[in-house]
Parts: structure tokens; sequence; C-alpha cells
């Protein structure tokens, strides 16, 4: 299976990278996790504007979803001709989401690029050759964390999760877990929300995971700082994702 990383950026975009998107590709088939505000920039770098062959939106925060808006666009004019309508799975009202942000009525534009499926409760689906199990972590809207497979290796992604222990089962023994780590340890973080990187580091480490890649650092972070906090609460490799770094899962 291989990650790589389309947008990293939490909350807004940096100066050089989108906000959140992952892409997995195996056999030939690619999976999107999320496609957040900037991201389809390097998309197109990433895999080709037209790529993705089905999309899964972790939550309905901006950062995680909205460049589907603009990438409707792309996909039903492109001029090399209208690619196959693309499966998007998303939390429940996705549709009613995309519909809000377009502000009119696109149903034509919608039905005739993206096949929604919903998600309203914890479960798992099986997208091209990747089995996704996907799991309610805790953050202020409906949202899904997930661990995912294919070939024989498997990756957890947290999506944007405070503290909870459906992380650990997300993440138990996984390849790669991508875990997101927007707040520095010491600050007066609000509960429920987001990690620091050493809760990251303390969940990869109850979890057993193989090797930890934190995301969804903000811009005005220091990464430096999330690095060394998340290094001393776990003996295991850990990198940061950077958009177009590639991994091996
Ligand atoms: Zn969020």
């Amino acid at each position: 299976m291989k990650l790589t990383i389309v947008g990293a950026s939490g909350t807004f975009p940096g100066p050089h990278s989108g906000c959140s998107s992952y892409l997995l590709e195996q056999d030939g088939f690619r999976l999107l996790l999320d496609i957040g505000n900037g991201s389809t920039g390097a998309l197109q770098d990433a895999c080709g504007l037209l790529g993705p062959d089905a999309v899964v939106i972790s939550h309905l925060h901006g950062d995680h979803y909205l460049d589907l808006i603009t990438y409707t666009y792309a996909r039903r004019y492109h001029p090399d001709g209208q690619p196959p309508i693309l499966p998007v799975y998303g939390p429940s009202n996705v549709r009613e989401h995309v519909v809000g942000a377009f502000g009119r009525n696109v149903d034509d534009l919608l039905n005739e690029t993206f096949a929604f499926h919903e998600i309203d409760q914890d479960q798992k689906v099986a997208i091209g050759p990747f089995e996704v199990d996907l799991r309610r972590v805790v953050h202020p809207v409906e949202t899904y964390g997930s661990r995912i497979s294919a070939g024989g290796r498997t990756l957890a992604f947290s999506a944007d999760s405070g503290e909870c222990s459906t992380l650990i089962d997300l993440a138990k023994d996984v390849d790669l877990f991508l875990c997101e780590a927007s707040y520095l340890d010491g600050d007066d973080n609000p509960p429920d929300i987001h990690l620091t990187g050493k809760q990251a580091a303390q969940f990869a480490t109850s979890a057993d995971v193989h090797r930890l890649l934190l995301t969804h650092l903000v811009p005005w972070g220091d990464a430096g700082r999330t690095l060394a906090e998340a290094d001393a609460a776990y003996d295991g490799e850990i990198l940061v994702a950077r958009p177009l770094d590639v991994y091996d899962v």
C-alpha cells in the first residue's frame, strides 16, 4: 500500500501545504482520504487531477472536505472528457453540506459527478481493494477515524480527534499510524477536539504501532516542538507529514 501526502496542514493551509488530504494506492486503485481546502493543487502532482477512484471524508470541517466543491468542476468539465462518477463516502448529510456550500440547486451537477455514500454509524466498507473500518472519534462534529487494510498492510488515520480509546482500537498493531497533532503540550488546549504530539505518541505506544506519522500540525505552531514532545512518549520511528512525501506502508 502506497501513501502519498497530498495536504497535511491543520485548520487552514500553510504557505507550502493544503489542508488534510492523503492518497492511498493499491493494485492501481486510488483512494483519497479527505479533500481539505487547498489540497487539489498538490493532488495534480500526486496522481493527476482525475486520479482518485474514490474519496472518504472523515468529517465535514472545511479543512477536510471543502475542495470537493471546486473539484466538482474539475471532473465535470475536464477537457479530456468526463471521468467515471466518483464514489464519495462521508458523514451523515454530506451531500446537503456540499449543496449548502454551492448555495444553489446543483442536483444535476452533483448527480453527474459524484455518488454519495453516507456513513451514519461505525461501519466497515470495501472500497476497491481496501477494507475500511470507520469508527466515531471525539470531535465537535460527527467524525470518523479509519483503519484501512490492503495487500497485507494496515494504516490507521485518526482524523481529527481528542483523546479516546477508539484511537487505540483503530491503530492496534498497524504498520503506519497517521495521527493528528494539532496542539502543543502545556498550552491551554480545550478538551475533546484535538491531540498534542505527546498524546498522539502515547496512543501510538498504547496501540503498539510500527511507525507514527504526525499530521494536521497548524501553521502557526512549532513542528520541531511537536516532534520533540512526541519523541519523548514513543520509542519507534516518528515522522511529520509533508506534501508529496511518499510512504510504503
Ligand atoms: Zn475538524
